[in-house]
């Protein structure tokens, strides 16, 4: 029997959306519907300009997408037990993805990607970082909450911990969580600090393209460009490379590297960490004549909006131009990128051009991208920003 709820606001579109919104599109721009004054986190139901009812979602006052869709079902309620049952949904989509005898952190809701658009939130061991995107999802916060609460039981979660770009974090349920806590990825073990690191702490979405590197770096000299706190590093140097060196223009995230060094057993006396600008590091090491069979290079992203891909495939094209220029003869290029607005084939294209300017021939050997903890819905190619690609030189 269907509960008989008070009907939310209907808001009609103005555009022609619904094929994109059947589709499973989870975004409405505010141009795209009529003007409305409505409180962030209101529930609202989109129709179509015959009046047929299309998707139910949350209103966000000031955000330019007005509105991130919950459902397509006219049947379902958009509640907290709605909500609750998507965060224990989520954990159970981690089935088989995450082996928890080697894994304990991980992103246990994945917003769009999860059907709970804003939502975010990841596991480090006994503690849920927890990001909203927009003030639609964090009105539903006490929602949330109780999801991972309920949800994160079984999984030995003692806290959540709110990170927010505005403002400080805050304990959303439990204690203050520790400074520093430590996890296992793929068994390889790393210091995350959940208040001040990036992201919620660190970059999870680049650990299985961590272990892919593995294989390719034993008995070889690495280079890790753009290094943060070590991740590809540690399973470079783990893998067997002769020497690691770790660039990085933060000299926080140096000593963060050399931390997980010790953590895992490696002597950071024996590998090298150089605070400084990649640019200028690649510039040098050419001119030193220095060559790696591996180098690494995941930049922050170069385009931070549409507007800025021309520019940022620029800077794309000359990293990698300048980095072929220090890859060994048969050397391997690991190039990445995390701008969802820089597609795959343009991606793909900065290194066809870097591989004619540099005249160096590349086998692509993988083509990789974000883990299945990272899962995006087919309509939503925002989604699929992670673009990792493995290739070897002539
Ligand atoms: N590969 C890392 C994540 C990289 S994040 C991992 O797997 O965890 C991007 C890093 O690039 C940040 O640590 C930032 O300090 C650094 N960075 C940004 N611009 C830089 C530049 N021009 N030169 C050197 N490092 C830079």
């Amino acid at each position: 029997m269907i509960q008989a709820v008070k009907a939310p606001p209907r808001l009609r579109l103005k555009k022609d959306l619904a094929r994109h919104i059947r589709a499973g599109h989870p975004w409405i721009w505010r141009d795209a519907l009529e003007p409305k004054t409505l409180p962030s986190g209101a529930v609202v139901d989109i129709h179509d300009s015959q009046g047929g009812f299309l998707a139910r979602g949350l209103w966000d006052a000031h955000s330019p997408i007005a509105v991130r869709i919950w459902t397509l079902d006219p049947n379902e309620i958009l509640d907290a037990g709605l909500v609750r049952q998507r965060v224990i949904e989520s954990l159970a989509a981690r089935r088989g993805a995450i082996d928890p005898a080697t894994t304990d952190a991980f992103r246990m809701v994945n917003g769009e990607g999860d059907f709970m658009p804003g939502v975010v939130v990841d596991c480090y061991r006994d503690t849920a970082v927890v990001r909203f995107d927009g003030d639609a999802a964090r009105a539903i916060a006490d929602w949330v909450i109780e999801g991972v609460r309920e949800a994160g039981r079984p999984i030995g979660l003692i806290r959540a911990y709110e990170r927010s770009r505005a403002a400080r974090g805050r304990v959303l349920f439990g204690d203050e969580p520790p400074e520093i806590i430590e996890v296992r990825e793929n068994g390889v073990r790393f210091a995350v600090d959940v208040r001040h690191g990036q992201k919620t702490g660190t970059f999870l979405d680049q650990r299985e393209n961590r272990r892919a590197i593995r294989p390719y770096c034993n008995g070889v000299e690495v280079a890790n460009l753009f290094s943060y706190t070590g991740g590809f590093s540690v399973h470079a140097a783990l893998g067997g490379a002769t020497r690691v060196t770790s660039v990085d223009s933060a000299a926080a995230a140096l000593e963060g590297a050399r931390d997980n060094f010790i953590l895992n057993g490696i002597e950071p006396a024996r590998h090298v960490f150089e605070c400084a600008d990649v640019f200028d590091w690649l510039a040098r090491a050419r001119a030193a004549g220095r060559r790696f069979g591996v180098l690494i290079v995941d930049p922050p992203s170069f385009a931070p909006s549409e507007k800025s891909v021309d520019k940022a495939l620029a800077a794309y094209r000359d990293l990698f131009t300048a980095s072929l220029g220090v890859v060994d003869s048969g050397g391997v290029l690991c190039a990445a990128s995390c701008s969802s607005h820089v597609d795959f084939e343009a991606f793909l294209g900065t290194l066809k051009d870097a591989s004619a300017r540099a005249r160096r021939g590349l086998r692509i050997l993988e083509v990789r991208g974000q883990p299945a903890d990272h899962p995006t819905v087919p309509a939503f190619k925002e989604g699929r920003y992670l673009k990792f690609l493995i290739s070897r030189s002539k």
